[in-house]
């Protein structure tokens, strides 16, 4: 036989040993406790015996006592009391009584092996008749018991031998000195198993032990004392015993009983209380944790059965953990006691538990209560998460369409509204919006139940398409939106300029979706292509919400409806005349209340030969509080078709003075430029308002550039006549904006005289690289030296620019490539330096003539 296949079958011969035993149950740093302290005692009864016995020579003889000895400690065994101790039993027993009589009777060495007699005798007995022990538990109480005896024996030998001795003052202290050891061994003892195997902290079991033990051990001290008087005085007084013993007997039982009920009162009170919790889990797991609190328990198993008929299962052995288990544990011994889990009448499920000893019948009560209140808060935790399933689908189904499973009208809102407030203020995005083509249709030849079909076809399509962090709603009916927030955002450029590439791409992702959902699919058993318009509206993040967003998109969806081609983007102009305007105009009305919305910023035109300032034209930003900063395109025309145009004007011109004003009492000397929308020249008192602005702000007329652009409305009216004259007589500069664009800009020169012309930027821009662009700057460059005037170009950008612009002849520009639009508190640092190299290159005339 090899070694392996030795220990193989040792190994096998050992484990069923071990479990027959009940070794295997108990936990493997019990085993150890009970070998050393099974050694310990070992060693007390052998050493015990072979220590030297001073007198042999007494009646009853050596042999007799040690029986009688034996025979006490297996009484006073017997005689025990149970209580419990957490999830476990602990005994209180006569040991001390019979410990002293026996010291009394044979000599200390024999103690150890007349307790280890009397106790494996008594327990055998005990375990075979009343409680259920396994071999492993009985040999450690004897291992225990034995302990206790030889520890109790030697300390009391030590200080005084009582074999053979009358009893003395300081014989009763050695007694009772070794009475309190023997305690505190087995206590101690006790204390220590409890806390191996359940979940109780060692000191308190100990204390708890403690506590119940002390009135008998000092009944059992006292006992054993006076059975020492009554032996040594005249043993026939023995008789009077039994009686005595009986009743001590009954006061502790009393006693143990009452402290037991308090405690358990205490502790079901405590175990019901901890099942108020919010959870199936938690309610179990309380339960569970109660059970074993209450009850002498092994293990214990909660079955809930939920409202949709499943059921689970929450289990746990004493101080275990709790799993949770679909399908019944293992079977095993003793059957579990069992009660049912139920409320008014519902079943909800059964409580199951493995005693560790029969229950009695206090135990099957306290049972049945505490399923009650088990019962009770599993039914309100069920409740609880009903209440909870219904809130999340009630949430679930205010954001989402039923359909589709789509966020609604609402959630895009709302969400988007939260992602555009975490983006960058210029971060752009977009929103489309789609509308199915022809819809209705479908609903009306196929029925609702295609047209069902047909959106969620079109919602998977979409949702395909839909890249990670993009939102996609539908609307309603048959509209859906998408906001895409990942365009790629772009340097240093105008808000109208940051928008073309990313227009672009947007229009891209609208035609990509068009394209997508025109691919054939079958509704109903009819092969259809989906055709659908979608409205595009580009804005950086903080220039508009979402209400805002959706009305623009909304528009360039109607747009793209109209004009048959089914992408179209959110041009303001185009929406200048729809409803948003009301709304604008009455917000405008507000701001110019207010005061602190509308600013203006202002961008210096240079010499471009000596490089100093020649003027600056004053732009005016709207800071809305709602739609972020808006550039005059969003916002202008609206203005100009309200009678808002009037205070409006004024009220730049205002501004604009008031820089001047604020240049000038730093000597700053340089014309501002304000713009003037055409209309303005059909408002009779402009001049008179002007002219009183001017005087106000003391400013001279000819500080003061009218940038006005011509236009075919203004053509034919007399009125406009009149107003340029009257301007011109208040003695204010006059220039024609973005000259070359307009109808009839050679006319107006011939009809008013102007001081500057301001050449459009598209012809600057194209210069370079077109030769009709530059003859037209070229053209306009003479015309302005013809006539005597200032030539400004606008909207130079590039070096090349400036250079072609030098080589025409032209003598002033204005441009990013000088200068970006800047706060009006930046520009007067800007002017200062370059006034300084070239001081008066443009001077006023303190007169005002022009
Ligand atoms: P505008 O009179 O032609 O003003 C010049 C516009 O070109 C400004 O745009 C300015 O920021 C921009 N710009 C300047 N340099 C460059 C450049 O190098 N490249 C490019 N691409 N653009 C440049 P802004 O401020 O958006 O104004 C747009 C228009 O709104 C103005 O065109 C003007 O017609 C009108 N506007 C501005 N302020 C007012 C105002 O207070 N009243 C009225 N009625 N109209 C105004
Ligand atoms: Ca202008
Ligand atoms: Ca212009």
């Amino acid at each position: 036989m090899t070694d392996g296949v030795r220990r193989g079958r040792l190994g096998a011969a050992w484990s069923r040993c071990a479990t027959a035993m009940g070794v295997s149950e108990a936990c493997p740093r019990l085993v150890l406790v009970t070998a050393a302290v099974g050694l310990l005692a070992t060693g007390a009864v052998v050493a015990g015996l072979l220590w030297p016995v001073a007198s042999t020579d007494v009646t009853p003889p050596l042999p007799v006592r040690f029986a009688i000895v034996a025979g006490l400690a297996a009484l006073a065994q017997l005689a025990r009391l149970r209580l419990k101790v957490g999830s476990g039993m602990v005994s209180v027993a006569w040991g001390e009584a019979a410990v002293i009589v026996g010291l009394y009777l044979v000599p200390a060495g024999w103690l150890p092996a007349a307790e280890a007699l009397g106790a494996l005798a008594a327990l055998l007995l005990l375990s075979r008749y009343a409680e259920r022990r396994n071999p492993f538990e009985t040999a450690r109480g004897v291992a225990s018991l034995t302990l206790g005896a030889a520890t109790a024996a030697a300390v009391t030998a030590a200080i005084s031998d009582p074999f053979g001795s009358r009893l003395t003052p300081s014989l009763a202290f050695a007694l009772v000195l070794g009475c309190v050891m023997y305690l505190a061994v087995t206590t101690g003892l006790v204390a220590l198993g409890v806390s191996l195997r359940y979940p109780v902290p060692f000191l308190s079991g100990l204390a708890r032990t403690l506590q119940a033990k002390l009135l008998m051990f000092v009944g059992n001290v006292g006992v054993g004392l006076l059975i020492i008087v009554m032996l040594e005085s005249d043993a026939r007084w023995l008789v009077l015993l039994p009686p005595l013993l009986w009743l001590l007997q009954q006061t502790y039982g009393q006693r143990l009983r009452a402290d037991g009920e308090r405690r358990s009162w205490q502790a079901f009170a405590q175990a019901t209380r901890s099942l108020n919790q919010l959870d199936e889990r938690g309610v179990a797991a309380a339960g569970l944790q109660g059970t074993f609190a209450l009850f002498a328990a092994s293990e214990a198993e909660i079955e809930v059965i939920r409202a949709d008929g499943a059921t689970r299962r929450y289990a746990s052995a004493a101080g275990g953990d709790v799993v949770e288990r679909d399908s019944p544990g293992p079977s095993a011994e003793p059957e579990p006691v069992t009660r049912p889990l139920s409320v008014g009448g519902v079943r909800l499920g059964e409580l199951r538990v493995r005693f560790e000893q029969p229950p009695g019948d206090r135990d099957e009560v306290a049972l049945s209560a505490f399923a009650d209140a088990l019962s009770a808060a599993l039914h309100d935790a069920a409740t609880h998460r009903e209440l909870r399933i219904m809130a999340a689908r009630s949430s679930y189904d205010a954001v989402h369409d039923p359909l589709t499973g789509l966020v609604n009208r609402a959630a895009l809102l709302a969400r988007g509204d939260s992602a555009l407030r975490m983006l960058d203020r210029e971060h752009p995005v977009a929103l489309l919006l789609l509308d199915v083509d022809q819809f209705k249709e479908v609903n009306d030849t196929l029925g609702h139940a295609a047209g069902d079909e047909l959106l969620q076809v079109i919602a998977a399509r979409l949702g395909a398409l839909a890249k990670p962090g993009e939102l996609l709603s539908r609307l309603g009916g048959d509209e859906f939106a998408l906001l895409v927030t990942s365009l790629p955002p772009l340097g240093e450029q105008t808000a109208l300029r940051t928008r073309q590439p990313t227009l672009r791409q947007a229009l891209r992702r609208a035609r990509q979706i068009v394209e997508h959902l025109a691919a054939p699919t079958e509704v109903a058993g009819v092969q259809l292509s989906v055709e659908a318009s979608v409205g595009v509206a580009v804005a950086p993040a903080g220039a508009a919400d979402m209400t805002e967003l959706l009305r623009r998109a909304d528009v360039a969806m109607y747009q793209a409806k109209d004009g048959g081609g089914s992408v179209a983007w959110y041009d303001t102009a185009r929406d200048a005349a729809s409803t948003d305007q009301l709304a604008l105009l009455a917000e405008m009305r507000e701001a110019l209340a207010v005061d602190d919305q509308l600013d203006l910023v202002l961008q210096p035109a240079v010499d471009l030969v000596t490089g100093a300032p020649t003027g600056v034209e004053a732009l005016i930003r709207w800071r809305h509080p709602r739609r972020g900063v808006l550039a005059p395109l969003d916002f202008v025309r609206t203005v100009e078709g309200s009678e808002l145009l009037a205070p409006f004007t004024r009220y730049v011109i205002d501004k604009a003075l008031a820089v001047a004003a604020e240049w000038a009492a730093h000597g700053l000397q340089l014309p501002i430029a304000v713009n003037l929308s055409a209309r303005s020249l059909l408002d009779p008192r402009l001049p008179a308002d002007v002219a009183e602005l001017l005087r106000r702000h003391r400013i001279p007329p000819n500080g003061l550039v009218l940038e006005i652009t011509e236009t075919v409305v203004m053509s034919e009216l007399d009125v406009i006549d009149e107003v340029l004259a009257g301007l011109r007589a208040v003695g204010v500069q006059l220039a024609v904006d973005d000259f070359g664009t307009g109808f009839s800009s050679l006319t107006f020169l011939t009809r008013i005289t102007v001081d500057e012309l301001k050449i459009d930027r598209e012809f600057v821009a194209k210069m370079v690289d077109s030769p009709q662009a530059a003859a037209i700057v070229r053209t306009t460059v003479d015309l302005g030296r013809e006539l005597g005037l200032r030539v400004v170009a606008e909207g130079v950008e590039t070096a090349d620019q400036r250079e072609a612009l030098t080589a025409i002849g032209c003598r002033a520009a204005q441009g990013f490539h000088f200068f970006k639009p800047m706060p009006p508190d930046r520009i007067t640092g800007v002017l200062r330096t370059l006034l300084a190299a070239q001081p008066n290159v443009f001077p006023l005339r303190a007169d005002g003539a022009s």
